[in-house]
């Protein structure tokens, strides 16, 4: 073991978006905050990099979405169009009351995780980068600071945050890491550049084994792709060869990339869902995917990450009950979003029924918009009599 802990009011493990945000907020409560990340920023995260109008709100509150702007590398879109396997299609989009749209943001991670670093440090946060932890340590039953994997040096703090994404060395070295049973897929990003998108939607497809999601970052012609497949055989298998077999169910979105060239480094990751058994105790707490991952099919990872950071500054006494407050009913909405997309044929009835219930689509929208709390019987109410 090291020498003589140094010490913080707050460590946060992993400078992501759940991690940043919550190191911009604590710092501008005026706490002495660290932030330690493994990597070194501007870095890549597998991302289909699209951010929920929900999302957005917290980056203009954070002071993130101005940094983002200033870069002009992102692009603002209306919403995504869901494709069923036979061809069905239907825009999730976002309007207020008043029917004014609400945009959605498609930005690259190495531009948006850059963005809230910046956020961070401009509050005061100090930001260590290149610097893994390996665990927490403990005293009298209580986490009491931060062990690093060089030469096990101690960083003594009141609150570790474990931010530190869906292999969480917080949570596992607190025991509370888990990985659900069901699903158990992969995710494969990879990057195109020369390819025209002119509509100004997303598209995420629904095929026999997966499906992909694919999005403009910016009006040069990159585009993102996020493939989601089952996990074969529970390995993860070449991820390029994966990309290739998952690409052949959506021809036209093929023929659409055969256009462009693949910048290369196809990324994957997988199983994609993980659970933490609490997300709070004595002098710590779980933040962003290290506080549990389900599927980025409703794209609400960021979302999360950001709006958990949030709940944590305002109510550090009961996080995990206003976690569970804000997370809960969208959580079981979106297992049962799950449900339809593993089933063809409940998809189809699903998008047909949205073309006839305009307030149920409405609706619909927004709750995965982040923008309004879900309530259960939307589910009832779209495929009900
Ligand atoms: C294929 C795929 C597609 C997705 N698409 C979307 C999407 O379109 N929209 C959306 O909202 N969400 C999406 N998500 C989810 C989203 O990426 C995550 O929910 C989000 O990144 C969570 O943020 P985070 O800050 O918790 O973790 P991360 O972004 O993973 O950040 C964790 C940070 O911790 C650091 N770290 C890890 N271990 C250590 C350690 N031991 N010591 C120090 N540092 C460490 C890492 O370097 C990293 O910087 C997708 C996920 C996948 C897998």
């Amino acid at each position: 073991m090291g020498g003589m802990a140094r010490r913080y009011e707050v460590i946060v493990v992993g400078a992501g978006p759940a991690g940043s945000a919550a190191a911009a907020l604590f710092a501008e409560q005026g706490r002495r905050v660290l932030v330690l990340d493994k990597a070194r920023f501007p870095r890549p995260k597998p991302c289909a990099e699209y951010i929920s109008p929900g999302g957005v709100n917290i980056l203009d509150r954070l002071g993130a979405l101005e940094r983002i702007e200033r870069t002009g590398q992102r692009r603002w879109l209306r919403g995504m169009q869901v494709r069923s396997p036979s061809g069905a299609c239907h825009l999730v989009q976002y309007l207020d009351t008043q029917n004014r749209q609400s945009r959605g943001l498609s930005v690259s991670r190495l531009v948006l995780d850059l963005a809230l670093v910046e956020s961070a440090q401009a509050q005061g946060a100090e930001i260590r980068q290149g610097v893994r932890a390996c665990g927490v340590w403990k005293q009298d039953g209580r986490v009491r600071g931060v062990v690093l994997s060089q030469a096990g040096e101690r960083l003594e703090a009141d609150l570790v945050v474990g931010a530190d994404g869906l292999h969480s060395a917080v949570a596992h070295s607190l025991g509370l890491h888990y990985r659900p049973l069901w699903p158990r897929r992969l995710g494969l990003i990879a990057h195109f550049a020369g390819v025209t998108w002119p509509e100004d939607y997303g598209q995420m497809l629904l095929g026999q084994r997966g499906y992909v999601g694919a999005a403009p970052l910016d009006d040069d012609g990159l585009l993102t792709i996020g493939l989601v497949r089952r996990m074969p055989g529970g390995r993860l298998g070449s991820p390029a060869a994966a990309l290739e077999v998952g690409l052949a169910d959506h021809p036209d979105l093929a023929r659409r990339l055969s256009r462009g060239r693949n910048l290369g480094g196809v990324m994957g990751i997988g199983p994609l869902a993980c659970g933490a058994q609490k997300v709070a105790g004595p002098g710590f707490a779980l933040l962003g995917d290290a506080a549990g991952f389900f599927d980025p099919f409703t794209g609400e990872g960021i979302f999360r990450a950001l709006r958990g950071a949030e709940l944590l500054a305002a109510h550090l006494e009961t996080y995990a009950r206003a976690r569970q407050r804000t997370f809960g009913p969208k959580q079981r909405l979106v297992a049962l979003i799950q449900i339809m997309v593993q089933t063809p044929r409940l998809m189809d009835f699903a998008i047909d029924r949205l073309r006839t219930r305009a307030t149920v689509a409405k609706e619909l929208g927004n709750v995965l918009g982040d923008l309004q709390p879900a309530r259960l019987d939307l589910i009832w109410r779209l495929i009900g009599p």
